[in-house]
């Protein structure tokens, strides 16, 4: 006899309650005694592979059904040579987020008017029909009035359907309001990129990497592409790669290291700036790379601008004529020095910044980064001896740079009021040793793909988009401003917004949960008229209007996000395998249902065919196309034409990328040599924002617009100022750093928050702790059986300290995802800190990043 799908559920709510009590080894065993018993040993059998969505890395799956009911999902070893080799803890225990009792099941409408983390919505449930009806009318209503005032949200939403449905959905509709999360993950990084050389994204070529320098990238914990670096910096360990980590925390990352060296939240840009001195002063850098591929060796006046001529070609001295020239064929620019043009003195930008260090002496790096001076040389050195400046290596009959040294960061170096800026510095540092698009170095991602991102922002006033993207506020901000909207939409007004929003739509977000100063970000739901498509009842869901049921990425079809490595790619879909609760709709069918009710369909369907670039296999209008018929067209269109079966069978396709490819198509094809652009050392490109924003604060006397903050955060080079962002200046009298973490049991709380499994491996993971190092503790008097209160000048919060020794005296530390506030959470989700209402927020003003390393806490004992 084997085990029904309502039998499977009914174990499952059974595990629930168990999980609750007992320990939960033993629950698991007596499911599977069960099933032992019930004969399912005997029940039919099959794989079905597919694509996990439980985060984002999107790792190959390989699913166990027991007729129709899943048992187990395993990592799909076909997928190993692309990218994962396993999968994580999350990733197996995806199977009880499908099977969760806790799951929306029907729509509901909420019946008290009154919204609030404290009150009850007062759900009624409601047919698919009505909810249709309600919100198509309102929608309706909206988009006859003014288009702007629906604002779309979506965080993991976009990794579940994708983001080019809504975004098409959004322009039909005709509002610019389609807002990601990207400035709670990484977008200072991004941003960085993009103005250093023209797109962002990159990687560390492990593979033949020799000194990997990683600054709070806890890639064995929660990060993209954590999947392919845990194993490849593991078989690179073997093979002989140094890792040194850099962080105030002894993460799972830092822990497998060779060198730890816990830095003073914040300082990194200053240790990295104290670096770049040591080589320039001792002359390892790589002279050649600077000359021939980056603006090192462009004019810069005293007034910060770079010297053109009258066709805007950036100027060089050169060494032949003795004149500033174009960097044109049989010029030589000159790296180094000072010049006299028409009367005006120019430095090259390699010298000013070069003269900018001057303060950074190993004593005054050691002082502010707390990292001792022996160890800052020892650093330099080490970068020397692995980035054998000038070195080649012949590699399928091409002879290439050889710089094996990488940095790699994400959220360590980029969650900042100073993102951009650091990162900027470990970009400089590597341009310095020429190991960008080296062998052995960071591999880039598609570069010069979008060469706007080397124009000035235009500094909008009025801002067009509720989240203040590229406006005057942040003027480079392309990657959407995640926790602007909750301010704007609370004043319109103060941020020139000529709309007031009405109505918006979360989908696959736990947006205001997530963001610093968070219980402020729940104020701005009470405003506008709220639909949540979603899981579970999450806090933003608890604040809707209407919630409708979303399926799992076990249950709904999608042409998958992949995660590449600097040597292979892959497409991939994801299938569905089961729909446990049999819900008749997911975001996909809700977005084709809407449009169709709005009157939008045509041109929704055109949209999807632009953004997903489908020119041969196109979607038609006048006819539905489920989600397996969209994903099927895209599917063939990125595969040019293979068989939808192929994907049903293995779930992608992937290939190994030629040498050539690799490390010869990115900085060697666009930017090496005379009459190219150049990757920008010196990005001009914000002295002239600067300028756009103090004529837009003029010509609309805009009095929030701090031009010493605006000049500081739109320097054309990283400084030693960067390294101190606002409550570290001003919060004097709380004496701790206060910095966050993510945890590989309850990274993306949620997919994590609800789950039984997760939440029973041990009391460790149940809930977060105020981490303190031990002689901190003694001094206060804390220990392990402690409850303490962390306070900033945002909030307090009581939690329970754990003392150890892998974390800087001066700096406490307190993992997010825990402390969920759902009224219709259970008791095990609620546990832990919400360390994000207690945050400070100091927005990068270049990206509009949020700063969430930045804080400072008191703490004493309960
Ligand atoms: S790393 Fe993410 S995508 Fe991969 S198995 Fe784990 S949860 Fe799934």
């Amino acid at each position: 006899m084997s085990f029904t799908r309502r039998e499977f559920i009914k174990t499952s709510t059974t595990l629930l309650a168990a999980v609750k009590l007992v320990t939960p080894l033993s629950v698991i065993a007596a499911v599977a005694e069960k099933s032992k018993k019930t004969g399912a040993s005997k029940a039919k059998i099959r794989y079905l592979k597919s694509t996990c969505a439980h985060c984002v890395n999107f790792c190959g799956i390989n699913v166990q059904m027991e007729n129709d009911v899943i048992r187990a999902i395993y990592p799909d070893p076909e997928r190993a040579p692309y990218y994962n080799v396993g999968i994580c803890p999350k990733g197996v225990s995806g199977v009880f987020n499908t099977y969760n009792p806790y799951r929306i099941k029907k729509p509901l409408k909420r019946t008290n008017p009154k919204k609030g983390l404290d009150q009850d919505p007062k759900w009624i449930e409601i047919s698919w029909d009505e909810a249709f009806k309600t919100i198509s009318d309102k929608l309706k209503k909206i988009r006859a009035d003014d288009p702007r005032k629906l604002i779309w949200q979506h965080g993991h939403g976009k990794y579940l359907i994708g983001d080019k449905f809504p975004k098409a959905f959004a322009k039909a509709f005709g509002t610019p309001n389609l807002v990601h999360r990207t400035t709670t993950c990484e977008a200072a990084r991004h941003v960085a990129d993009e103005l250093t050389w023209g797109y962002h994204g990159f990687l560390p070529d492990v593979d033949n990497c020799n000194l990997l320098l990683n600054f709070g990238g806890n890639y064995f914990e929660a990060e993209q592409f954590a999947r392919w670096l845990d194993h490849a910096t593991t078989d690179a360990k073997e093979r002989g790669m140094k890792i040194v980590v850099i962080e105030p925390r002894l993460s799972s990352t830092a822990s497998k290291a060779d060198e730890w060296i816990p830095i003073r939240p914040a300082r990194d840009v200053i240790l990295i700036l104290g670096l770049a001195k040591l080589l320039i002063e001792q002359n390892t850098i790589d002279e050649e790379f600077l000359t021939s591929t980056t603006n090192a060796t462009a004019l810069v006046g005293a007034d910060e601008f770079v010297l053109k001529d009258a066709k805007g070609e950036l100027l060089v001295w050169d060494e032949k004529s003795k004149s500033a020239k174009p960097f044109t064929e049989g010029v030589t620019p000159a790296l180094k020095g000072s010049y006299t043009v028409n009367g005006k003195a120019y430095k090259t930008s390699f010298q000013v910044f070069k003269d900018s260090l001057k303060d950074l002496t190993p004593a005054y790096v050691s002082e502010t980064t707390g990292v001792p001076e022996k160890k800052i040389l020892w650093l330099a050195a080490e970068i020397t001896k692995h980035a054998k400046i000038g070195a080649t290596v012949i590699v399928d009959g091409h002879k290439l740079r050889y710089r094996p040294v990488a940095i790699h960061t994400f959220r360590g170096l980029s969650a900042k009021e100073f993102g951009v800026q650091n990162w900027r510095a470990g970009l400089i540092l590597q341009m310095l040793i020429g190991s960008i698009d080296a062998v052995g170095g960071i591999n880039l991602h598609s570069v010069y793909k979008k060469p706007q991102y080397f124009e000035p922002s235009k500094a909008e006033y009025p801002p067009q988009r509720v989240d203040l993207q590229e406006s005057v506020f942040f003027p480079h901000a392309t990657h959407n401003v995640a926790q602007q909207v909750a301010q704007t939409v609370m004043n319109p007004k103060k941020y020139g917004l000529e709309y007031t929003p009405e109505m918006q739509i979360f989908y696959a977000t736990n947006r205001p949960f997530s963001t610093s100063d968070a219980v402020k970000q729940f104020e701005s739901l009470e405003k506008t008229y709220n639909v949540v498509i979603e899981l579970v009842m999450t806090e933003t869901a608890q604040m809707a209007d209407i919630v409708l049921p979303d399926l799992s990425y076990l249950e709904s079809w999608h042409l998958s996000p992949t995660r590449y490595t600097p040597h292979s790619k892959h497409t991939a879909i994801r299938q569905p395998v089961t729909n446990a609760y049999q819900i008749p709709h997911d975001a996909y069918s809700i977005l084709w249902e809407l449009a169709k009710r709005v009157g939008i369909l045509d041109d929704y369907v055109k949209g999807i065919n632009k953004n997903w670039g489908l020119k041969k296999y196109p979607l038609k209008t006048g006819q539905d196309y489920s989600a397996e018929q969209a994903v099927s067209h895209i599917w063939q269109e990125k595969t040019k034409g293979k068989s939808f079966s192929v994907a049903k069978a293995k779930a992608f396709v992937g290939k190994h990328l030629e040498t050539k490819k690799v490390y010869l198509s990115g900085v060697e094809a666009k930017f090496k040599g005379a009459g190219k652009p150049k990757m920008n050392f010196y990005v001009e490109q914000l002295v002239h924002t600067l300028e756009n924003v103090k004529q837009q604060k003029e010509k609309y006397h805009l009095r929030d617009i701090n031009m010493g903050q605006y000049k500081l955060a739109l320097s054309p080079l990283p400084k030693k100022e960067h390294g101190f962002p606002v409550p570290h200046r001003v919060a004097l009298k709380h004496p701790f750093y206060l910095i966050t973490y993510k945890r590989m049991f309850r990274n993306q709380s949620g997919n994590t928050a609800l789950n039984p499994i997760l939440n029973a491996l041990g009391a460790d993971v149940q809930e977060n702790y105020v981490l303190i190092n031990s002689q901190s503790a003694k001094k206060l008097g804390i220990d392990n059986s402690s409850e303490v209160i962390v306070e900033t000048r945002v909030g307090k919060l009581k939690g329970k300290a754990k003392v150890i020794e892998g974390i800087r005296p001066d700096t406490i530390a307190i993992s997010y995802h825990y402390g969920q506030q759902s009224l219709d959470f259970p008791e095990y989700a609620k546990k832990g800190m919400w360390v994000n209402s207690i945050l400070e927020n100091h927005s990068d003003v270049v990206s509009g990043m949020e700063s969430f390393n930045d804080s400072k806490c008191k703490l004493y004992k309960a």
